[in-house]
């Protein structure tokens, strides 16, 4: 029996993660679903609970449950994001020619400029009035009205990401695709700081024999849109992630298709990439797609692989089928399109024994 924890977070948080823990119910596997209190500051029996779960489904952050994806995502150090854009037809694209698109964001969690480290521009002019910039300009001449923020990157964590990029790689590899790596980061005018990436996963990339590419952000934004095809795992430093896979996300259907597996060391939670949504929330309209799809990953990190490929193939089938949620141009409540999602997932796991 394994045990995961359900924290839904707010707006349309719950509904998603409802329709996703139906969904995971009704696949008749050896699961047990814990829905602990979340409160503000998220309950210790909470994260007692969360950290000693063998999976964690998280609905969506908003103003009353930032805490939650706080603990979730830097206390608790999942340090790997990784985000699948995969186009199925009948997803909405924005794109002329969307087929084939079919590839993950890997976004850095834990380092970058977040969770935000940020103060009075006047301490650091005390601190340190002539740290320059290649110009030769001091902080010290920005005077001392204003504020600033911190990039912190450290080898460990350019090394851990280039490692899970390569492990990722190989298992696509190992399903057919390039194996190849993208690393995203803006080192032509942070050579030290995204330059340490560059320098770090480059060398990581190349020791472990996969093909490898690097595009400063700007010119990732234009590839993920123009030749989103040509990618196969984007390894982005973490504000270029959490912006990128948004846009990929976009190429790929709309926010309410996308999922997440945030992955730290032996423990990993799982979410959908959009927000709470308040403009629909509680309308019983929201997507359940991308929280169901990240049910997927998580039953595949809990050992059930086969299980995870139906849910993916039934999604694959009710996107091309119905019924549709508004953001496609459907009339179907979440409800109803969780249920269609799981009554195609028992088809496929019929089918397939
Ligand atoms: P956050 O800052 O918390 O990441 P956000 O500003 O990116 O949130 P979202 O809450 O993700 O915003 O919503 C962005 C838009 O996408 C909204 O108009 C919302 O209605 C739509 N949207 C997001 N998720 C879904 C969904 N599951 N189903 C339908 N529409 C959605």
């Amino acid at each position: 029996m394994k045990t995961v924890v359900a924290l839904p977070g707010e707006g349309i948080g719950p509904e998603v993660v409802d329709a996703t823990c139906e969904l995971l119910m009704g696949t008749g596997l050896p699961l047990k679903i814990l829905t602990p209190p979340q409160g503000a500051p998220l309950p210790d029996e909470t994260k007692r609970a969360a950290r000693e779960a063998d999976g964690v489904l998280f609905g969506a952050a908003g103003p009353k449950t930032s805490p939650v994806v706080s603990w979730l995502r830097w206390e608790m150090a999942a340090w790997a994001g990784v985000r699948p854009i995969r186009f199925f037809p009948g997803m909405r694209s924005p794109l002329a020619e969307p087929d084939g698109i079919d590839y993950v964001i890997l976004r850095e969690n834990s380092e970058g400029l977040y969770p935000g480290r940020e103060g009075p521009l006047a301490d650091l002019v005390r601190l340190m009035p002539d740290i320059a910039d290649r110009t030769g300009r001091t902080v010290r001449e920005f005077g001392t009205e204003g504020r600033f923020a911190v990039k912190v990157v450290t080898p460990r964590g350019a090394e851990r990401i280039g490692r899970f990029a390569c492990d990722l790689a190989r298992r696509r590899q190992a399903r057919g695709k390039p194996g190849k790596v993208t690393l995203v980061t803006k080192s032509n005018v942070l050579p030290k700081t995204d330059g340490l990436y560059d320098e770090i996963v480059g060398r990581l990339v190349r020791e472990a024999g996969l093909p490898f590419e690097h595009f400063h952000v700007d010119d990732a934004a234009r590839r993920l849109v123009r030749f989103p095809r040509a990618m196969d795992v984007v390894l982005c430093m973490n504000l270029y992630g959490d912006i990128l896979s948004d846009l990929g996300a976009e190429t790929a259907g709309g926010l309410g298709l996308a999922p997440s597996g945030n992955f730290g060391d032996g423990w990993a939670y799982f979410e959908s990439v959009h927000g709470s949504a308040p403009d629909i929330a509680g309308q019983k309209i929201a997507n359940p797609i991308g929280a169901i799809w990240s049910g997927a990953l998580m039953l595949e990190h809990l050992g059930h692989p086969q299980a995870a490929a139906d849910v993916v193939r039934a999604v694959e089938q009710v996107v091309k089928q119905g019924p549709h949620t508004r953001d496609m141009k459907g009339k179907a409540s979440t409800s109803e399109v969780g249920a269609a999602v799981a009554e195609a997932a028992r088809s496929q796991s019929k089918v397939a024994a």
